[in-house]
């Protein structure tokens, strides 16, 4: 095997990794979504293709609705469950902060972090491979590495990358969204041999068909929790066609977000109501009166009816963690 050096992505077939015989996960975030799922698929595919077999992808949870049809559609199982990290080496992937990790992780046992997040504060005994870039998806920055280490993708692969960038930019709408990933999902739909914007649609329906969820399901699908300089909370978003779709359980779902807040000791729960049409979001709020003013001066607004409509919003990364980051800090 040949090492390539000073090149960013180069470190991912260093020898030193290869003498670790024990098992190494590749694992997303908890509620997993498509770009955590598929980037452990993709990069633990790819570990395997330059020697080491003992990388396996895993999720950090049961696999959305999104996941299940692409995963269906190409035919790749759907990696294995990992919820208690304890004992286990872990490369993570989609996501770099402890409250987002699986359980029971040691900080010592990760091995690498791929990533395109704010950086949330992991601290490692020993230094690590640690590749984070301000693009779309996680997809996209895995391509690069097969590129990189010139590894031929597969169709499959191919697809999975392509549809990670599709879900997390929201088919290029979000402005999370760099010319890189959409130069990266030309390439990977050649590759899947698809025409990718109509597939786009096809997830974005398996995402947002919410007719068989419970208001409990909306509500932790997606759901990350944040600590804005001691504030803590927990920040969802639910994607649909059309905002009309979830007025009728609005009440269970806030009745939910209370239950959440109660049960998890948070100071807020927010939850996203993104309309991809629209391109806007219903940002529901429940929380103490401090955690509320702090809300409202995020967004510029009163909350009313436990919510404050925001156009053109349907970045949690960009356009919701950064000012509530913002209004909370002392
Ligand atoms: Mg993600
Ligand atoms: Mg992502
Ligand atoms: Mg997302």
């Amino acid at each position: 095997m040949t090492l390539v050096r000073f090149k960013s992505g180069s470190y991912i077939n260093n020898p030193e990794v290869l003498h670790l015989a024990d098992k190494i996960y590749v694992v997303g975030h908890k509620s997993p979504d498509t770009d955590s799922v598929t980037s452990a698929i993709t990069y633990a595919n790819l570990k395997n293709a330059l020697g080491m077999k003992e990388v396996v992808p895993a999720a950090a949870g049961d696999v959305n609705n999104e996941t299940k049809f692409l995963l269906d559609y190409f035919k790749v199982p759907a990696p294995e469950k990992l919820t208690d990290a304890t004992d286990k080496k872990v490369i993570l992937v989609d996501h770099n902060e402890m409250a987002q990790a699986v359980d029971k992780l040691n900080t010592d046992n990760i091995v690498e972090i791929v990533d395109h997040h704010k950086i949330g504060g992991i601290q490692t005994g020993k230094p690590i491979f640690f590749l984070n870039e301000p693009v779309g998806a996680t997809g996209g920055i895995i391509a690069n590495l097969y590129e990189q280490n010139k590894v031929p993708i597969s169709k499959e692969m191919a697809g999975l990358m392509m549809s990670a960038i599709l879900s997390d930019t929201v088919l290029f709408k979000s402005p999370t969204c760099t010319p890189r990933d959409k130069a990266a999902v030309e390439k990977l739909a050649k590759i899947a041999g698809i025409d990718p914007m109509k597939f786009g649609m096809e997830l974005l329906k398996a995402k947002s068909d919410i007719s068989s969820k419970s208001a409990k399901d909306i509500l932790t699908g997606d759901f990350k929790k944040f600590d804005f300089s001691g504030t803590k909370a927990g920040v969802g978003q639910i994607e649909v066609m059309d905002l009309k779709d979830l007025a009728p359980k609005r009440g269970a779902i806030l009745a939910e977000m209370n239950n959440m807040k109660d049960a998890e000791k948070l100071d807020m729960v927010v939850l996203m109501l993104t309309d991809v049409m629209k391109e806007a979001s219903d940002i529901l709020f429940v929380g103490t009166a401090g955690a509320a003013a702090g809300f409202e001066k995020a967004f510029g607004g009163k909350i009313s009816n436990n919510s404050i409509y925001k156009e053109k919003v349907l970045s949690r990364k960009k356009q919701v963690i950064p000012p509530l980051e913002g209004a909370f800090k002392k």
